[in-house]
């Protein structure tokens, strides 16, 4: 059976379609999935927007502002069981996953490659789940909907501000008539998304700053930033996708050693390195923390519970070790810059909603690989071909419907 045949139709939602938006059950999350801007857009459309009371608190957008927009605030039961997409940034908490019903719609940040048991899960209760870690980023008409770089672009902002407020000096070379200090090194070991954001706001704060990644690909974005690209001994650490690759256990001896070296001559370090659907690479180790000079700032990105790149690093928490160097467990900087962040990832709801309805209805197009890249389940099936991956299951066989030109389908 074609798993995308059965779509949303409108006699079983009524006339138009309500989308809800939930409070995050996380007391680390500050961010919400949509803003009152976007709402007034989507109301615009024709949409019903149900908005849990005081889902915006901490982003600064409050009840007022989604009423004014044109949305209905409302408890979080009625949000669950009167919309047809929920739309959210973290994981649903368990109470609030069984609540779902069949046929329904989630859109958020469901990290559904480590989260594999959870989507089964959706799978068995027929809940639909787009998943915003699983959209193929690299196809142009998804830029729009790309989450993981709006939120780690954040992310990679704020590290650096934390680095400056912590670290006990100058970021600046500062020449005054009592003396001259020396301006501040930075290190950022990963340099993606989050990880140039981090060299462009330490260079404007004016540290001398050097970057470290496996992918050779990045030394052009890192020296166009001006700061200097740090060569890494691992041969060609690129994988598929624009990633990198999970490395070997050698490769990772001798890229700790490396980094040792340089970890000692930084004052800051930040770090980004991820590897998708994989616990986050350590990159400093505990003797290179030891070696640190006192006062050195290691603000840690990769922190969450599946560990982090530093050792020692604790999720959502500041560190101060023995020989006084400080380690941020820093996985949630995109939410202590909630009101941003809440911006920028409503912008992608909206172009993922934009592009899912058409004529009143949800339409998954299963020739569509944006969406059969953003799709984690449907209709009571895993249908995402990585997820299937992490899960053992077989590959799926191509939707026998002729493909509609998938390449002039774009967000309105
Ligand atoms: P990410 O969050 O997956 O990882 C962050 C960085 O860590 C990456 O640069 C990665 O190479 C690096 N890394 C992982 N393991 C490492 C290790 N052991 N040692 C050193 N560095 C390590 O990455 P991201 O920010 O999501 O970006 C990944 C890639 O996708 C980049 O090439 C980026 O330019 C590309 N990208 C492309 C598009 C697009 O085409 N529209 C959009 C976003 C990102």
């Amino acid at each position: 059976m074609n798993p995308f045949s059965n779509i949303f139709q409108e006699e079983e939602f009524g006339m138009s379609l309500t989308i809800g938006v939930l409070k995050e059950s996380s007391p680390h999350e500050h961010r919400v999935a949509l803003d009152p801007e976007v709402t007034k857009r989507l109301v615009k459309k024709g949409l019903q927007i149900l908005v849990e009371a005081s889902a915006g608190e901490d982003a600064n957008f409050f009840d007022n502002d989604y009423e004014s927009a044109g949305a209905k605030v409302v408890d979080r039961n009625a949000v669950i069981e009167q919309s047809n997409i929920v739309v959210m940034i973290d994981n649903p908490d368990e109470q609030t996953r069984s609540q779902f019903k069949s046929g329904q719609l989630i859109l958020g940040l469901l990290n559904s490659l480590t989260v594999t048991d959870e989507m089964t899960e959706f799978a068995k209760n027929k809940v639909n789940v787009l998943s915003f870690d699983l959209l193929p980023r690299t196809i142009s008409r998804a830029q729009t909907m790309d989450v993981l770089s709006s939120q780690s672009s954040v992310a990679g902002y704020k590290a650096a501000v934390i680095a400056s407020d912590l670290y006990p000096k100058y970021f600046p070379m500062m020449i005054t008539a009592a003396g001259t200090i020396k301006p501040a090194k930075v290190l950022v070991l990963g340099t993606g998304v989050a990880g140039l954001q981090a060299i462009g706001t330490a260079k404007r704060l004016g540290a001398i700053v050097s970057g470290y990644d496996i992918r050779p690909a990045s030394r052009g974005e890192v020296e166009s930033l001006g700061a200097t690209f740090l060569t890494s001994s691992v041969s060609n650490g690129a994988g598929s996708g624009g990633y990198a690759r999970q490395l070997t256990d050698e490769e990772q001896e001798a890229q700790h050693k490396e980094l040792a070296e340089f970890i000692a001559q930084n004052d800051i370090v930040i770090t980004t390195a991820q590897v998708p659907g994989h616990k986050p690479p350590l990159m400093v180790t505990e003797d290179s923390v030891q070696n640190s000079k006192p006062g050195t700032v290691f603000v840690d990105l990769g922190a969450s519970d599946l560990g982090g790149n530093v050792a020692g690093s604790k999720p959502f928490e500041t560190v101060v070790t023995d020989n006084h160097v400080t380690i941020v467990g820093a996985g949630d900087l995109a939410s202590r810059v909630a009101n941003s962040s809440s911006q920028l990832f409503a912008k992608n709801v909206q172009a993922v909603i934009n592009y899912v309805i058409e004529d009143d209805q949800i339409q998954i197009d299963p020739t569509d690989d944006v969406l059969t890249g953003l799709a984690a389940v449907y209709d009571g099936e895993i249908i995402n071909a990585r997820l299937r991956k992490a899960l053992d299951l077989p590959e799926l066989p191509k939707p026998e419907e002729p493909a509609e030109d998938s390449e002039t389908k774009e967000e309105s």
